[in-house]
């Protein structure tokens, strides 16, 4: 049985990509300095799927950033204004995915945004009436050759025309049907140029198969695949979905001539169900992705092996590969770099190295009569079977114990609202940030000195003192309202909470891409959370005593510590999602007792998880979610007023789930999408107050105090003036010192000038 993978992690086992990139950017290497590196990377990817006997080994799932955006440049979806700065072709990428700001001109960086259900970030092409979209680029065959001179065969990885078509933004007159002819012209052109370099696979991914679609979605798809798949002579070309099953067009997709039908039988509920159903073509091959991408979890062998079993009853055996469900991007590198992981731990996990083995023992195992005997399954099994030593009697009694008053605070919004202004006493458009600030080198010096033991405790707090000394200093200075200690003690939001709660359990290097050279190590939950101490409250207080204004607590929320994290598989999400609502609450009630008035709890991947079928959504998902979060915060006192944060504004459609969050302020990031959620807000009669970012932290650009003016005043058309705070769009933890400064001056100069027109308008209407 032949074995593949729908893509292999790129950003390399220590991250080599992501800092010769970020080298790259401070101009400390040079672009073939960078190439070289993203070559070194690539080989020594392809030569390990290669030991591992992977037949059909992925090329072109390589990128310096985004493959979104590498399929958008390669079909010359570039907006003119890139275009305008004459840079190198890498730069002009560059300043797609980061922005530009520099002797060539200043322009902002295109959107991002969330890939379906995952925690990683891909950059929206976005196209208008002049885009003329056409092959103009040479990647994929590049890598192809690339691979080929290794000696290997690959299967070319190329984003779908159907979904690349659904996830641009289209700006002009012209709409996205407008554009299928050329999406159409386009493809064929790929297909023809992998046709005459001989290649022998193509992999087409169209995760957008297993969202909810359409009749029309489901006629767009066919056409386009009917006129792209009848131009194709010699290559055979795979159909790759992900992230769920494909239950809308599952007997259509056996109709069209592709060469196989990739499905996931992970996440996707239905995959099973349809095959027994409606059988499968006996004209393709069948790519089963049996092994989870998204988890680090080993793989039981004695349940797949079934699965496989069971899918040979329908399938011939020379039908079927056996697959990842999506790419391994998802999933960290490899166990090998662990050392703090002990053996029972390590024994029950699988990053992409581990699964490429695992794919190659369920090949062999699927082979045999009996496999039983086998040393591979054998020790998979005992494996699977050692006790976890997982559970936590004391919080599972907790937990039961819950009444429905544990999850609704008293009294209403509106009164609370009321209680706090008066209490505050904060300007019209109060304004704040949203927790962290830079971090630069000797922060997290501090930090990793403290964990190696090479400084004392006293050393390590005295050290962050002082920076949150400066911190409060620097933001008086600036005139902001509402303070933040800084967040110099975290390394990341959830690891850091994690590594102060039990039932976790951490690594040192497995990294996942979150977004261009941004990668997030997930703790992963081993069993029962509960908190073993206090967590935040010294860093809060220590803060709050230096400073008559106030400073904001911050947590990060249950769901956002769920989703940032690899989940068991042995409990449900639900009631994984309670335990550390539980923990965070304790934390809430601690802050709050040591004289914390405002708290923010972030719940920054809330949407993440949203299930990519609207169907789902409430039963599988916001039904508890929402529910946990209010867990966090119900007993608090009138006046504490709660804040929220989200990343990413892409909650248009859940906009009564977030309001039932029950915060009383939500901050979220509105200068990378089109600020078209105001208008949902307003529709929706949001009774949260909110602070959509007034300008994006994710690119070293500052903002004038034009631009953030400019902003704010739109979202004024939109937003009770009295319910509107002014902040960035997220944290400041990613961002320089200098640009910060600058970018949070223009931010207060503009709330300023605005309070003052503000203040005219009123003057003027009560004469
Ligand atoms: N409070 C966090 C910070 O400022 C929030 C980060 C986030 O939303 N990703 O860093
Ligand atoms: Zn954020």
């Amino acid at each position: 049985m032949k074995t593949t993978i729908v893509g292999y992690p790129r950003i390399g086992a220590k991250r080599e990509l992501k800092f010769a990139i970020e080298q790259y950017f401070k101009n400390e290497i040079s672009q073939d300095e960078l190439l070289n590196v993203a070559k070194d990377l690539r080989h020594t990817h392809w030569l390990k799927q290669k030991e591992a006997a992977i037949d059909l080994i992925p090329c072109n799932d390589f990128s310096f950033y985004d493959q979104v955006l590498d399929q958008a440049t390669l079909l010359n979806i570039i907006p003119k204004r890139y275009k305008d700065l004459n840079l190198s072709q890498l730069d002009t990428y560059f300043a797609m995915a980061r922005g530009y700001q520099g002797e060539q001109g200043d322009v902002r960086a295109l959107a991002m945004k969330k890939w379906y259900n995952t925690n990683y970030h891909y950059i929206v092409p976005e196209i208008d009436d002049q885009t003329e979209i056409k092959l103009v680029g040479t990647k994929p065959f590049d890598e192809y050759q690339e691979a080929k001179e290794l000696g290997i065969t690959p299967k070319l990885v190329i984003i779908g025309a159907f979904t690349l078509l659904k996830l641009c933004h289209y700006l002009g007159s012209k709409q996205a049907q407008d554009f299928v002819d050329a999406f159409i012209q386009a493809y064929k052109s790929i297909i023809a140029k992998a046709n005459e370099l001989k290649i022998e696979y193509i992999q087409f991914d169209e995760p957008s198969l297993v969202q909810d679609l359409t009749q029309e979605d489901l006629e767009l798809f066919k056409h386009i695949y009917q006129e792209i798949l009848a131009s194709n002579s010699n290559s055979k070309i795979f159909l790759q979905t992900y992230f769920g099953d494909v239950r809308d067009l599952y007997v259509e997709l056996q109709k069209l001539p592709f060469y196989g039908i990739g499905l996931d039988f992970i996440e996707g509920k239905e995959t099973l169900n349809l095959i027994e159903k409606f059988k499968f073509t006996p004209n393709q091959i069948l790519v089963a992705g049996l092994i989870n991408g998204k988890n680090i979890w080993k793989n039981d062998y004695a349940q797949t092996l079934k699965l496989i079993s069971n899918l040979k009853k329908i399938v011939k055996e020379d039908q079927l590969i056996i697959s990842s469900s999506c790419s391994l991007l998802h999933v960290p590198y490899t166990l090998n770099n662990e050392e703090k992981l002990n053996e029972l731990q390590k024994s029950h996990f699988a990053f992409a190295e581990e699964k490429l083995l695992e794919l190659k023992d369920l090949s062999t195992l699927a082979s045999l009569e009996d496999y039983s005997k086998e040393q591979s399954f054998i020790k998979n099994q005992q494996a699977i079977k050692t006790d976890r030593n997982a559970n936590n009697q004391e919080v599972r009694d907790l937990l039961s114990k819950l009444t429905k008053h544990d999850y609704i605070r008293t009294p209403a919004r509106a009164e609370r609202q009321k209680l706090q202004k008066d209490l505050f006493n904060l300007p019209l458009f109060p304004t704040t940030t949203i927790g962290s600030f830079p971090q630069e080198k000797e922060v997290k010096q501090n930090r990793s000195l403290f964990k190696k033991g090479q400084i004392s405790e006293e050393q390590y707090i005295s050290f962050n003192q002082n920076k949150i000394k400066e911190c409060i200093k620097l933001q008086e200075e600036l005139d902001l309202d509402v303070l933040v200690h800084g967040e110099y003690e975290r390394n990341d939001m959830v690891e850091y909470f994690g590594e102060s709660l039990g039932g976790f359990v951490f690594t040192q290097n497995a990294w996942v891409q979150s977004y261009g050279t941004r990668c997030v190590k997930p703790p992963i939950i081993w069993g029962d959370v509960y908190r073993i101490k206090p967590i935040t409250t010294a860093w809060s207080t220590y803060a709050q005593s230096l400073t008559s204004k106030i400073v904001k607590g911050m947590l990060t929320g249950p769901v956002t510590i769920l989703n940032w994290s690899f989940p068991r598989e042995d409990l449900s999400i639900k009631d994984s999602i309670s335990q550390i609502a539980l923990a965070i609450r304790d934390e809430v009630l601690d802050l709050e007792k040591n004289g914390i008035k405002i708290i923010q709890i972030d719940e920054a991947a809330l949407r993440e998880k949203l299930p990519l079928r609207k169907s789902d959504w409430f039963k599988e998902y916001l039904d508890f979610a929402i529910p946990a979060f209010r867990l966090t915060h119900s007993k608090v006192k009138p006046t504490t007023q709660i804040h929220t944060h989200m990343c990413y504004s892409e909650f248009t459609d859940i906009i009564p789930a977030i309001d039932q969050m029950d915060a009383d302020v939500i901050t979220f990031e509105a200068s990378r999408s089109n600020l078209e959620i105001l208008d949902s807000l307003r529709e929706h009669n949001f009774e949260t107050e909110v602070g959509p970012g007034v300008y994006d932290i994710h690119s070293p650009r500052i903002p004038s105090v034009d631009e953030i003016k400019r902003a704010v005043q739109i979202m004024l058309t939109k937003i009770d003036r009295n319910k509107l705070w002014i902040n960035p769009d997220c944290g400041l933890k990613t961002r320089g010192v200098k640009e910060t400064v600058a970018s949070l001056k223009n931010l207060v100069e503009a709330a300023k000038e605005l309070r003052r027109i503000a203040k005219l308008v009123n003057d003027a209407t009560d004469q």
